[in-house]
């Protein structure tokens, strides 16, 4: 921390302290060159929304990794279009329910009934990495399962936006 009296770049930290109730952290520093003392505080700065994976590992949520997702599943059979349009959905939804922070399977979740609107072969694709299949008659079970339930309302294409679509930022 560059010293605001004569400019050195070369401080201790003296004291360091919880401020604003936890948020923040308040550090009384003392310059190395001219003795002077000053005080800095350090913020956690957090992104809009966050997503906590399994693993407890937490990142800001990302609209492209959902589309990327989503892409990497459909292999070329849904257009490119309706799949930004379900992304635009997912998050929109999800922020709507979730102030600040959601979980991945929450995503993934929303993903999935953004997939089972669009094309059932990439929602079993998706859902068998999602739900981690591990054979044959994981997928019998879905395809059972996608068949006895009623189909959803589309929720991309019907459903009117409380936001604009891209105003969500
Ligand atoms: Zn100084």
């Amino acid at each position: 921390m560059r010293c605001p009296g004569c400019g050195a770049d070369d401080d201790r930290v003296v004291d360091s302290r919880p401020a604003s109730a936890g948020d923040a952290i308040r550090r009384r520093r003392e310059c190395r060159a001219c003795g002077l003392r000053f005080t800095t505080f350090e913020r956690i700065e957090l992104p809009e929304l966050l997503v906590r994976k399994r693993s407890g590992i937490v990142r800001a949520f990302s609209r492209q990794k959902v589309l990327d997702g989503m892409a990497g599943a459909a292999k070329g059979r849904i257009p490119m279009e309706a799949l930004e349009a379900a992304a635009a959905a997912v998050e929109r939804l999800i922020r709507d329910e979730h102030e600040h922070e959601v979980s991945s399977e929450q995503v993934g979740l929303q993903v999935l009934a953004q997939l089972r609107e669009l094309d059932p072969v990439v929602y079993v694709r998706f859902a068998s990495v999602y739900r981690d299949f591990q054979g044959p008659e994981d997928f019998e079970q879905e395809l059972s399962r996608l068949a006895k339930s009623p189909v959803p309302r589309r929720l991309a294409k019907d459903a009117p936006p409380k936001r604009p679509p891209g105003d969500a930022a």
